[in-house]
């Protein structure tokens, strides 16, 4: 292990979990493995592809993430990678499930796996691991639930049982029982390390207004060492954000969000990653697989909807294990942009009507003629179907309970996250509690309650000032010239 970590990856020694994961996959364990976020947790299944005999299927749920994670394995040399979705033209797809046994790597996007053709081609490749990552999204009390991962079990059955890793940052016990029990398998042996990320210190200011909160984040994207990301709840939100800070002088300023052109996103992230830009005024479609880790500051300008998604979030700092800051500016009345939000994430009880009595329509032109977003289309075509196989009488009355049964679980989720804003004792000790982890060791910079060395995370100095004013420094090194 240590020799192919050192070989194939260049890395000398294993991050949290990652050696316990990899061993506990080594000699033949199902293993559920919960790693923070930003650890690594891709070796885990891409060391032992090295070690196992045959090939390693990983079922990733964001397009963005697998693309990132194919070009990564790509750049190291590793040329049998092959990622099944929907970017793939029909030749393309083709071309790749013909040379299916050929791949090491195999990733398949959730919606492949309803795909016939593509479960018949992989039952004839050796398996030697199946990976399910982000796999709290099978459960509906993940933050991120995907009703396609449902047939995970299923497909996995139908692949013979192959020796499976499920990969997750944040998932409650709760989660973990799901995942298993959707998994189908028997038994997984579990890695649960702390969510905690001792190097960021967390901070939530109560302000008054909207005028006041903007201000403040002026004053905080000017003072802070940088790069930083500021998350907002709605794609026109990044833009104005952006644009705003420009304006206010904060020249390397871009906005991302998922509405975006795949090129126009691409290359905000990496001049990003290329340390073009400081700051990045996104929604949650930023983040997952940029491989950043020298982020400063994450700022959160809206309140993020749950607890996990903030975690996550805020995560995405420090993973040079430097000492990093989250701040989420809060203003009373903020939550109920997620209630519209949460509403609108689900079809409205018009168009699941729309939807089951449009039967002949081809499935395409019925999202289309609803004007269904991704997220609506795929939980209507997902509890339709169910409906259908448990014999409902009235479908759209099933599919509208089950809408607000989500809407219900969202609203409590909200709730967690509002309550927490208002807390008077250790913020970590609360996110911790909510994992059900205790807190061992309180770092020296914890939370804005237990206090926070504010000036260790302003810039000392701009680094072009900087130069500037040691011209004289930097020109006697160059030539040598002893002081
Ligand atoms: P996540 O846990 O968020 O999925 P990734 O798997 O994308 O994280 O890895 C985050 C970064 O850490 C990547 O740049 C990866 O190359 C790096 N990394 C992973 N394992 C190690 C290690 N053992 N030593 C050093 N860097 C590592």
């Amino acid at each position: 292990m240590d020799q192919v970590l050192f070989k194939r990856f260049g890395y000398s020694a294993f991050r949290t979990g990652q050696r316990e994961t990899i061993q506990s996959l080594l000699s033949g364990r199902h293993t559920l493995a919960m790693l923070p976020t930003g650890t690594g947790k891709s070796l885990c299944y891409q060391l032992p592809a090295y070690l196992l005999p045959g090939s390693v299927l990983i079922v990733s749920p964001l397009l963005s993430l697998m693309q990132d994670q194919v070009e990564q394995l790509k750049m190291r040399g590793e040329k049998q990678v092959a990622a099944l979705n929907s970017f793939l033209t029909f030749e393309e797809k083709q071309q790749v499930i013909r040379r299916l046994a050929n791949y090491r790597f195999i990733f398949l996007s959730p919606e492949m796996l309803m795909n016939k053709q593509v479960i018949q081609a992989l039952s004839r490749v050796q398996l030697s691991l199946f990976v399910v990552d982000e796999a709290h999204c099978i459960s509906q009390w993940g933050h991120d639930f995907r009703p396609d991962y449902r047939l995970l079990g299923e497909v996995r059955e139908k692949l013979g049982n192959p020796l499976t890793l499920a990969l997750t940052a944040t998932a409650t016990a709760e989660v973990r029982k799901d995942i298993i029990r959707y998994l189908k398998v028997d038994h997984m042996e579990e890695w649960i390390f702390s969510v905690d990320r001792p190097n960021i210190g967390i901070a939530v200011e109560h302000l008054s207004s909207q005028n006041e909160k903007q201000a403040r984040l002026l004053h905080l994207v000017s003072q802070l060492q940088k790069p930083g990301i500021v998350y907002f709840s709605s794609k026109r939100a990044t833009e104005e954000g952006a644009d705003w800070l420009r304006q206010r002088g904060i020249g390397k300023s871009a906005f991302y969000h998922g509405g975006m052109e795949q090129e126009d996103r691409i290359l905000i992230q990496q001049q990003f990653l290329r340390g073009e830009l400081d700051v990045i005024c996104a929604t949650s479609a930023f983040g997952m697989g940029v491989n950043k880790d020298n982020i400063r500051f994450v700022i959160h300008y809206h309140l993020p909807a749950q607890l996990e998604s903030y975690l996550q979030e805020i995560g995405r700092a420090g993973r040079d294990g430097g000492e990093a800051l989250s701040v989420l500016l809060y203003v009373p009345g903020d939550e109920e942009l997620h209630s519209i939000i949460a509403e609108g994430e689900f079809p409205s009880d018009s168009q699941i009507i729309g939807y089951l009595s449009s039967s002949d329509q081809a499935e395409e032109a019925k999202a289309a003629a609803l004007e269904l977003t991704d997220i609506q289309y795929r939980f209507l075509r997902h509890y339709a179907q169910e409906a259908l196989q448990k014999e409902k009488g009235n479908p759209a009355e099933y599919v509208i309970s089950k809408r607000q049964k989500r809407l219900a679980q969202k609203e409590e989720k909200r709730l967690t996250m509002l309550r927490w804003v208002w807390i008077k004792q250790c913020r970590r000790k609360e996110i911790l509690r909510y994992f059900e982890e205790k807190l061992e060791n309180r770092p020296a910079d914890c939370c804005d309650i237990c206090g926070l060395n504010w000036e260790k995370y302003n810039k000392q100095f701009d680094q072009e000032e900087n130069e500037a004013l040691n011209w004289k420094a930097i020109l006697s090194s160059l030539l040598q010239i002893e002081r």
